[in-house]
């Protein structure tokens, strides 16, 4: 497998080299700014990379999520939208392929991931029941507590260390699970909430060997499992790498395997499926499907729209049976893997293994003089703007908030900048300049003195708190 993925050391005789699986039809020029532009552009923001304008960015790696690149055929579909209110084509040809890539019965169009996540949350969590998961993630958490939901981690401890290089270091402990049921009950708990590829991890995928032995504890205490099946595609290609018995599978098989051990899933179309917004519920259960059907209608639109146009559930059909292509996924984590590689080479301290969607610079190795308290990794996105206008995310004490008992921030053992990559919108040469990029600041490393908060809003305030320099 490894033969497949992109080389980084220097041209050598009889080396063949690996490519991009698509040539480039339209393109969308990148602005290039001067060193001066980004310092008054990044003070004007109060150094969160949040705030910035997307003009002034040449490289973005805020999110991978709504930002891919469409496909020409997923640009056709959307010509041949059906704008009907009721029981539009593309309603069906999304329910089609949500049967045959994921196999599940039943499907619920929404506008996009935490729609879902409402409607699974309010028809299946009554109010004090636990929601036992692997790791947290930011709206799904929100949802589940927002339905009287209470969430309870039982991922496998080698999840929150850094350094581990377990496989599946997004297991849930079936041990902590059986106990938690033993504890409190299975009734107490509304039902069990796996994701695939766990984001707050580092993208850390989950084995099948894990969810099929989920699957017989669940149906030992009769409990329903609901995943989150966002980057359920990028899961499956780390089992079939890494888990023994898959490398001859196809990604489709494994995803289908995977799924058969669920009862239903919410998703994020804007990550997997490359397409810019939209997203769906499926479940197998009749009464369940029912509810959702009906509640749909009061939060996102009718059951065969769900807040979507007919040409956004096109373009999502079509992208559902692009994601599962073998040579696009293994491009697409190649392509991480690829920009990790470089900066391991480089001495640069990266959250191991790579996960699928992102790198993530570990912002205390790379800042050892600075406290957490001066916001290592807020600095670390901040100087790699001004270097080269490369766009990251903080993921550490400022995404952490404050207690609200104390009013202490949160200090969080993780504290990383997060290079997340668009799906299909950079080449491997952007890949080159980032790394570079980061090699530059990493270079100038003792020189950072750290940030301080001038504006903190009370909620989510990553997003729109605002710093100095010290
Ligand atoms: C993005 C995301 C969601 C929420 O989806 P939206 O489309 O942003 O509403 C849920 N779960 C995971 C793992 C995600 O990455």
């Amino acid at each position: 497998m490894t033969t497949h993925l992109p080389q980084t050391t220097g041209r050598q005789l009889g080396r063949r080299s690996w490519a991009e699986p698509w040539k480039i039809k339209m393109v969308e020029p990148l602005r290039m700014t001067t060193p001066g532009e980004r310092e008054r552009a990044l003070a004007a923001a109060g150094y969160n990379t949040f705030l910035l304008r997307s003009e002034d960015v040449y490289i973005d790696l805020l999110t991978d999520s709504g930002t891919s690149a469409m496909s020409d055929r997923q640009w056709a579909a959307l010509m041949l939208g059906d704008e009907a209110y009721a029981g539009s084509r593309n309603f069906f040809e999304l329910q089609e392929a949500v049967r045959a890539v994921y196999g599940y019965r039943h499907v619920v169009p929404v506008h996009q991931g935490r729609g879902a996540e409402h409607l699974i949350s309010q028809i299946a969590i009554s109010p004090g029941q636990l929601v036992p998961g692997n790791m947290y993630f930011t709206t799904t958490r929100a949802h589940q507590e927002r339905a009287g939901g209470v969430f309870v981690d039982v991922i496998i401890d080698e999840a929150h260390d850094p350094a581990s290089e377990h496989p599946f270091k997004g297991d849930v402990d079936l041990g902590k699970l059986a106990a938690l049921i033993e504890r409190e009950g299975a009734g107490r708990i509304a039902y069990v909430s796996l994701a695939g590829t766990v984001n707050m991890a580092g993208g850390q995928p989950v084995s099948m060997a894990c969810a099929r032995g989920l699957r017989r504890l669940a149906d030992r205490h009769g409990l329903r499992v609901f995943l989150d099946a966002t980057r359920m595609v990028e899961n499956a290609f780390f089992i079939k790498e890494r888990e023994d018995g898959y490398a001859d599978k196809t990604v489709a098989e494994i995803l289908r395997e995977f799924c058969s051990y669920t009862d239903g899933a919410w998703m994020s179309a804007k990550k997997d499926s490359l397409v810019n917004i939209g997203g769906w519920l499926a479940l197998n259960d009749e009464a369940l499907f029912e509810e959702a059907r009906g509640l749909v209608v009061v939060f996102e639109g009718l059951h065969t729209y769900g807040g979507l146009a007919g040409r956004d559930m096109a373009a999502m059909a079509a992208g559902i049976a692009e994601s599962v292509d073998e040579d696009h996924i293994r491009a697409r984590i190649g392509q991480v893997r690829y920009l990790a590689d470089l900066l391991g080479a480089a001495g640069v301290p990266i959250v191991r293994p790579v996960g699928g969607h992102a790198v993530f610079l570990d912002a205390r190795r790379f800042y050892p003089h600075l406290p957490q308290d001066a916001f290592p990794a807020q600095t670390l996105a901040a100087e790699l703007y001004l270097d080269s206008g490369i766009r990251g995310m903080e993921r550490g004490i400022v995404s952490a908030g404050r207690d609200p008992v104390t009013g202490d921030h949160h200090r969080p053992s993780l504290e990383l900048t997060r290079l997340a990559i668009p799906r299909r919108v950079y080449t491997q040469a952007h890949m080159d300049i980032v790394a570079e990029a980061v090699e530059a600041v990493h270079a100038r490393r003792g020189e950072a003195k750290g940030l301080a908060m001038t504006y903190e809003p009370r909620h989510l305030r990553f997003f729109q708190a605002r710093f100095e320099r010290l």
